[in-house]
Parts: structure tokens; C-alpha cells; sequence
């Protein structure tokens, strides 16, 4: 049976990168596919692990060779989802995880039938707003510069198949993992 396509999007902050860790490690048949990005890395992060880090040219070569299955411009850099690891990943019936933003969000839902979209909403501005502090990466600028670009992600959520709160990790956790256990029970993978 081929594997499941889950995109998982939503604000800086809300913890979905959390959500998704959390899930491949309780699941070993879900994989997180790793994105390219023209991004410069944080301090942990690790070439081929977290992301392919790469340059403006080679990326726009990505582009142009049909590479990537999506890609977005997102707070001034580029990223991508590499297209051939995700199909190879799908088709040995591995599930795969895209952690991505909306732009990038809507065109797998345009061009890969069958993925399923979840948006990932914190369970109060307010508390966005709080997370986003605690974090203490970002400056203040930046902070409300997320917080405006939620509100606009926000417009987007119609488009998505299910929406998960993020109010305990475990509870947001397992909201997936339900969601993933039902869209295989649909007729198409019977
Ligand atoms: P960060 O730089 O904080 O790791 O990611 C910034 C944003 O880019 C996040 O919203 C993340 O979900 C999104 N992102 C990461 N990888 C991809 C990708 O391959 N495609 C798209 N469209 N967005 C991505």
C-alpha cells in the first residue's frame, strides 16, 4: 500500500515542529521529508539532517530541473521539498511528513490528490504571542512580523483538511495520528 502524504503547516511558534518529532519518533513508518532552503543554518542545525542548505543558484537550478514538488519564498529565503526523496519514501509505503508553509501547502494540494493538509492553530493569539517570547530567538520586530503573517496564514485554513490545536503536545499528537488512521481507512486505499 503506498504511504500516506501529511502536510503540516501553521504560525513560528505554535509547535509544530514538535508535533511532527514526536510523531516519527512513536512511528517508525512515518518519515519527515527534509526540505532545501537558501536559509543560512541556526546554531544545532546540521546539513542533510535538518535541511539541505544551499545557495540562491542552485536552488533556482532546482526549480528549473522540475525538482522540488513545491517551494516558497518565506521571510525572504527560499525552501523546497526535493520531490524524488518523497515519491521513493510514498511508494515503498512509507508515510511522509511535510512541515511547510501555506504557499507551498497549497500547491501539493493542487498537484499530489490524496495528500492531506492540517493546520496547526495555537489555542490563543495570546498565547502565540507568549510562545513566540519564550522561545527567545526572535526580537520584538520580528515577533510582530510573525504574528502579522499568522493573521494572514489564517485565511488559508478553509482550504485545509482538518485544523488541530495545539493546546497539550500529546493531545495534539495523537489528534494527527487519528487523522492519519482514518484518511486510510477511505475507500481509495481499500
Ligand atoms: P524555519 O526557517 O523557521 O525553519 O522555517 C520557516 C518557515 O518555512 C516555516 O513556516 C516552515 O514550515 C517553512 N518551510 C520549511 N520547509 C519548507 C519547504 O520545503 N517548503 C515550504 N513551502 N515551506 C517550508
Amino acid at each position: 500500500m503506498r504511504g500516506l502524504l501529511v502536510v503540516v503547516s501553521g504560525p513560528s511558534g505554535v509547535g509544530k515542529g514538535t508535533i511532527c518529532e514526536v510523531l516519527c519518533r512513536r512511528n517508525d513508518r512515518i518519515s519527515l521529508s527534509i526540505s532545501a532552503t537558501t536559509r543560512s543554518p541556526r546554531a544545532g542545525e546540521v546539513d542533510q539532517v535538518h535541511y539541505y542548505f544551499t545557495t540562491p543558484e542552485r536552488f533556482r537550478e532546482m526549480i528549473a530541473r522540475g525538482e522540488l514538488l513545491e517551494w516558497a519564498e518565506v521571510y525572504g529565503d527560499y525552501y523546497g521539498t526535493p520531490r524524488a526523496p518523497v515519491a521513493r519514501m510514498l511508494e515503498s509505503g512509507r508515510d511522509v511528513i511535510l512541515e511547510i508553509d501555506v504557499q507551498g501547502a497549497l500547491q501539493v494540494k493542487e498537484r499530489t490528490p490524496g495528500a492531506v493538509l492540517i493546520f496547526v492553530w495555537p489555542p490563543s493569539p495570546a498565547e502565540l504571542e507568549r510562545r513566540l517570547r519564550g522561545r527567545a530567538k526572535d526580537s520584538e520586530e520580528q515577533i510582530a512580523r510573525r504574528l502579522e503573517w499568522a493573521r494572514t496564514e489564517l485565511q488559508a485554513v478553509p482550504k485545509y483538511d482538518y485544523v488541530v490545536v495545539n493546546d497539550q503536545v500529546e493531545d495534539a499528537v495523537c489528534k494527527v495520528e487519528a487523522i492519519m488512521v482514518a484518511e486510510k481507512c477511505r475507500p481509495v486505499y481499500f
